[in-house]
């Protein structure tokens, strides 16, 4: 990364100071306390996995006449067709920024260019007829329109481009795109929520667009449109996240629980509390994180949905009893939930925050690529008789390489003067900080397939410094020696292990783990109770059941029924494989189960207990 890019990279991380009177008062520092430091080369799985979509998707996409022709020669031929370029430029501008493959800069360059040239003269920039547009008088478009959700992705695409190849066209693009948005839903002007989806829920996701626009062009007019958004959402009584979320409220109310929508706009409300230091925009997110977490996720880390009464659909958040394996899961969500959770471990520096990120990427996330590298699965549930990947240009295809990449710049960083491990998936990267005095980190190893990894510093002298070792999601038990000789590193209130030596240039690091077998058994919306298994970060799977085989497992006399090894046994194979005792069901890793397109069993009914 060159020091421009890095410069660029850094402030999108927060490491800027955000001049703000109010921050100070909050426990949190509002310009956040971790920044990511972007790995020079990445192996392992999630090696695997970039290159399939740098390789593949990425080329599939931006060569589809879909991407641009709503743009060029409105309108387009679907309502949210205009997504696909921002979100391809987000993903291809990272994709670029590790690689350097001047193809992909050739292909950013052309969409960049050619998405400008659409721009019409009051500004707009989108794929609806002129009656249609956002800005078209009242009353002419509908209700149910995505054009500001299309403005979203283009303000966003051409921002996260422009940071790193600064470009004043650009900016000024975008700043009279904002215009015109600001000129129709900012003070005193039409309500936002009142176009869009879900109680204009879809529109409201261009919060965090426009306070991108205002870091880039510090114009103080887009900070008070984002308040102004703000408090249109808190004037609809549908919406009201902040009020709803700071209460004893489930996720599943606001916006109708439109799970990716929700999750993006709490993007938008991080930025936010970045820029005003307002202490219940953060509590709204944070408390919203915790019961995604606790109560709307499956062991793969996925967010499910459902659609529990008449105005949802299966892509909102339902009430926690309304689990069941079957439930759905948009890619579009687990992208947005690895977002929200990296933003929140940059901005507060707690490791709970990387581990569920962790934990949603090598699992539910990669379970929706397919390993052709070109297709992804709209929707993936952890039982399913098809794992449905194909080669549509939909919005979970879209946003699935996003989160490949962006967790990809979050795998180590820097806690102010330590350095901070987030992962031991293997990796390099150079470090250049003034702070941290390494020129680089080599991390080796088959994590997450194994428990223990390398790591070793480059460095030209010993140097006393401090590094965080996260423990894996679903680990136990970190043990760190050097030279065989084991440490003792301090537990941080972030969650992270500390260690501060003096570190010299031939130490190598091993760091071994427990990965537990664990059973989680939950209470389905049938009133049947379901297990199923994990080992460490990596969440277990049946692979192409056959539909017949499905009878139901029987709990173990343990005293502890959540002890994986009373349920499983080990099976000889290269990868992590198991069987369910007294079953034929035999399990691997989620993120492979079913790849070839077919079904995956992840929870297993259970036999009901007899009374006593
Ligand atoms: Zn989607």
């Amino acid at each position: 990364m060159n020091p421009t890019s890095r410069r660029a990279f850094l402030q999108a991380a927060g490491a800027a100071p955000v001049a703000n009177r109010l921050a100070a008062q909050t426990r949190v520092p509002a310009a956040g306390v971790w920044q990511g430091l972007p790995p020079s080369q990445v192996g392992g799985i999630l090696g695997d996995r970039l290159a399939l979509w740098r390789g593949k998707r990425l080329w599939h996409a931006v060569k589809s006449p879909f991407l641009l022709e709503g743009f060029e020669s409105p309108p387009g031929s679907h309502p949210w067709q205009g997504e696909h370029s921002g979100k391809w430029l987000h993903a291809a501008t990272l994709a670029f920024e590790q690689t350097r493959d001047r193809a992909i800069l050739r292909a950013l360059e052309n969409t960049v260019r050619r998405l400008i040239a659409s721009q019409q003269s009051n500004g707009y920039i989108g794929t609806y007829a002129p009656a249609l547009r956002f800005c078209a008088p009242p009353g002419r478009h509908s209700r149910s329109s995505w054009d500001v959700w299309t403005a979203r992705y283009v303000l966003y695409g051409l921002l996260s481009y422009e940071q790193f190849h600064p470009d004043e066209t650009i900016v000024r693009a975008c700043v009279r795109l904002g215009e015109l948005l600001l000129n129709t839903y900012g003070p005193g002007k039409a309500d936002l929520t009142s176009v869009g989806t879900r109680h204009g829920l879809s529109s409201t996701v261009l919060l965090e667009s426009i306070l991108m626009l205002y870091e880039r062009s510090r114009e103080r007019r887009f900070l008070e449109f984002a308040q102004q958004i703000h408090e249109s959402m808190e004037a609809n009584p549908h919406l009201r996240l902040v009020a709803t979320l700071t209460s004893t409220q489930d996720v599943s109310a606001p916006g109708d629980g439109k799970a990716y929508q929700l999750m993006a706009v709490l993007l938008g409300y991080v930025r936010l509390f970045r820029h005003t230091g307002q202490t219940d925009y953060l509590s709204a997110v944070t408390r919203a994180w915790e019961r995604i977490r606790n109560e709307h996720t499956f062991v793969t880390g996925g967010p499910w949905a459902y659609k529990s009464d008449a105005v949802k659909n299966h892509e909102c958040f339902a009430r926690p009893e309304y689990f069941h394996p079957a439930n759905l899961v948009e890619t579009c969500s687990t992208t947005t939930w690895v977002q929200l959770s990296l933003e929140l471990l940059k901005l507060t520096g707690e490791a709970k925050y990387g581990e569920e990120a962790e934990r949603a990427l090598l699992n539910h996330l990669i379970g929706a690529q397919a390993p052709n590298g070109r297709d992804w699965a709209y929707y993936s549930a952890a039982n399913t008789t098809k794992r449905d990947y194909n080669d549509v240009l939909h919005c979970c295809g879209s946003s699935g390489p996003r989160a490949l990449e962006v967790y990809a710049c979050h795998l180590i960083g820097a806690a102010g003067d330590a350095l901070s491990l987030n992962t031991y998936l293997p990796l390099s990267a150079r470090i250049d900080l003034p702070q941290i005095p390494v020129r680089g980190v080599r991390i080796e190893g088959r994590y997450p397939f194994e428990s223990r990894a390398i790591v070793r510093f480059e460095m030209d002298r010993p140097a006393r410094f401090a590094v965080d070792f996260r423990l894996p999601s679903g680990g136990m038990q970190m043990r760190v020696k050097i030279g065989g000789v084991e440490q003792k590193p301090d537990p941080q209130a972030s969650g992270f292990l500390r260690l501060t030596r003096t570190w010299k240039p031939n130490d190598v690091v091993e760091v071994q783990f427990e990965f537990p077998l664990r059973a989680t058994i939950q209470r389905g919306r049938d009133g049947r109770d379901w297990a199923a298994f994990t080992l460490g970060p990596i969440a277990l799977a049946q692979g192409s059941p056959t539909p017949s085989d499905d009878s139901p497992i029987v709990r173990p006399a343990a005293s502890d029924p959540t002890a994986g090894q009373a349920w499983l046994e080990l099976l000889q194979t290269a990868e992590p494989g198991f069987r369910i005792k007294g079953t034929q069901y035999t399990l691997m890793p989620y993120s492979r189960a079913g790849s070839d397109g077919s079904s995956v069993r992840t929870y297993f009914p259970l036999e009901p207990e007899r009374r006593k």
